[in-house]
C-alpha cells in the first residue's frame, strides 16, 4: 500500500482499501466475537501486534465473558489484549474480526457507534453489513486468510507471534487443514516459516487436559443420545454440558462436539452447554447437508452450513425441541436448493 491511497468510501473494501483505513488510524481496537474462537482471536491479536510494531496505537478486546479463554493467552506474549472493562471508549477505527452480526460484539457493541469507522473482517455467508466498511469473503475458509492479506497490503513483517496467531486461526477453522485446500496448505507453510511450530503451538492451545477432565468427558459423553430419525432422516447426536463442567471444563468442553459429530454419520451432532442455569450455547456440526446456519438464524445464531451455533435462555428439553423442529425444516429446502457451493464442506 502506499500512503497515496485514497481513503474508500462505506461500503466493501478489498484489502489494500482496508489497510488504507488503518494506515491513516489514529488508534485502533480490534474486536473479536464473543466466546471466542482461534480464529476469531488470532485474527484479531495479528491485526493489532502489526498495527502497533507499525507506530499505531492498537488493543484488542472481547465483548465476553472474561477471562478470556487460555487459547487467548497463549496468543497473547506481548499482552495485547485488554479486559473488555479497559478497551478503549472511543477508538478512532473498530476493527470487528470473524463477527458476522453486531451482537456478537457483546458488552462492547457500544463502540460500534462512537468509533469514527468500523472495518469487519469476515467469512460468514450469514454476514449482515453491520459496519461502515467490509472486508467479508464467505469462500475464505478462515478470518486469518483476509488479515494476511490486510497484512500484506500495509507490508507489515509477519514475525513469530503474528505467524502464531494466524496459524492458530488457520488450523481451527480448516478443522486441521481438512477444509481450505491448497490456499491454506500454502499459508500454513509460510507461517511455519516464520516462526509457527505445529507441535508446539498445539500442545499450547489444546494439547494439555487436567487430568480431572477424563472423569469430566465420560461422564458427558455417557449422557449422550442419538436420534436416528431427526434432521429429515439424518440424524442427530446430541450431548448436554452442565453449568459445573461448563464453568470449570470452560477451556475443554468445546471441543467435544468434535466427539460427537465422529459418531453422527452423515448427521448433525449438537453440544448443549449449560454456561449458567437456563442459558445455554449450542454447538452444530454436520456435512453441510441439512444447512445448520440456517437451522442456527432461525435460532437466534449464525454460523456455517456445516458449524453453526446459538444461545438461547430455556431448559434443555425446550432448546432440544426446537432444535428438531428446525433441522426438520432446514432438511426439507436443502433437498430442493439451488444453491450447491464448495463452502458447504467448510467448517467453520
Ligand atoms: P461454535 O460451535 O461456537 O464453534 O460456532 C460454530 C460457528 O457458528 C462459528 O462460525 C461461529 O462464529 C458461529 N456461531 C456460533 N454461535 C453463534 C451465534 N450465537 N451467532 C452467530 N454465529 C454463531
Ligand atoms: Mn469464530
Ligand atoms: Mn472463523
Amino acid at each position: 500500500m502506499t500512503p497515496e491511497t485514497p481513503l474508500p468510501g462505506p461500503g466493501p473494501v478489498d484489502p489494500a482499501g482496508a489497510a488504507a483505513l488503518l494506515a491513516g488510524a489514529r488508534d485502533v481496537l480490534v474486536v473479536g466475537h464473543v466466546r471466542p474462537d482461534a480464529d476469531a482471536a488470532g485474527s484479531a491479536i495479528a491485526l493489532a501486534t502489526a498495527l502497533r510494531r507499525a507506530g499505531t496505537g492498537a488493543a484488542v478486546a472481547f465483548g465476553g465473558p472474561d477471562p478470556v479463554p487460555h487459547m487467548v493467552t497463549v496468543l497473547d506474549p506481548d499482552g495485547i489484549v485488554v479486559p473488555a472493562a479497559d478497551a478503549p471508549a472511543d477508538p478512532d477505527v473498530l476493527v470487528c474480526c470473524d463477527i458476522s452480526s453486531a451482537p456478537r460484539i457483546g458488552d462492547l457493541g457500544d463502540r460500534l457507534d462512537r468509533a469514527r469507522v468500523s472495518l469487519a473482517i469476515d467469512h460468514h455467508a450469514s454476514f449482515t453489513g453491520f459496519a461502515t466498511h467490509h472486508l467479508v469473503d464467505p469462500a475464505a475458509p478462515a478470518t486469518v486468510l483476509l488479515v494476511r492479506d490486510v497484512l500484506v497490503a500495509l507490508g507489515a513483517e509477519v514475525d513469530a507471534v503474528i505467524a502464531r496467531a494466524l496459524f492458530a486461526g488457520l488450523y481451527t477453522d480448516t478443522g486441521g487443514f481438512r477444509w481450505g485446500g491448497a490456499d491454506a496448505l500454502r499459508l500454513g507453510a509460510e507461517l511455519v516459516e516464520a516462526g509457527a511450530e505445529p507441535r508446539e503451538l498445539m500442545r499450547e492451545l489444546t494439547g494439555t487436559r487436567p487430568f480431572a477432565w477424563l472423569a469430566a468427558q465420560a461422564t458427558v459423553l455417557a449422557g449422550a443420545r442419538r436420534e436416528p430419525d431427526a434432521a429429515g432422516g439424518a440424524g442427530l447426536v446430541w450431548a448436554a454440558v452442565d453449568p459445573a463442567t461448563a464453568t470449570r471444563f470452560r477451556d475443554h468442553t468445546p471441543g467435544l462436539v468434535g466427539q460427537l459429530l465422529a459418531t453422527a454419520g452423515d448427521g448433525v451432532a449438537a453440544l448443549l452447554t449449560e454456561t449458567a442455569p437456563g442459558e445455554w450455547s449450542v454447538s452444530l456440526r454436520g456435512t453441510g447437508s441439512p444447512d445448520l446456519s440456517r437451522a442456527a438464524t432461525a435460532l437466534g445464531g449464525g454460523g456455517h452450513p456445516a458449524a453453526a451455533g446459538f444461545e438461547r435462555t430455556g431448559t434443555r428439553d425446550g432448546i432440544l425441541d426446537l432444535l428438531r423442529a428446525e433441522l426438520a425444516g432446514a432438511a426439507q429446502v436443502c433437498g430442493t436448493s439451488p444453491e450447491v457451493h464448495p463452502r458447504d464442506t467448510r467448517v467453520r
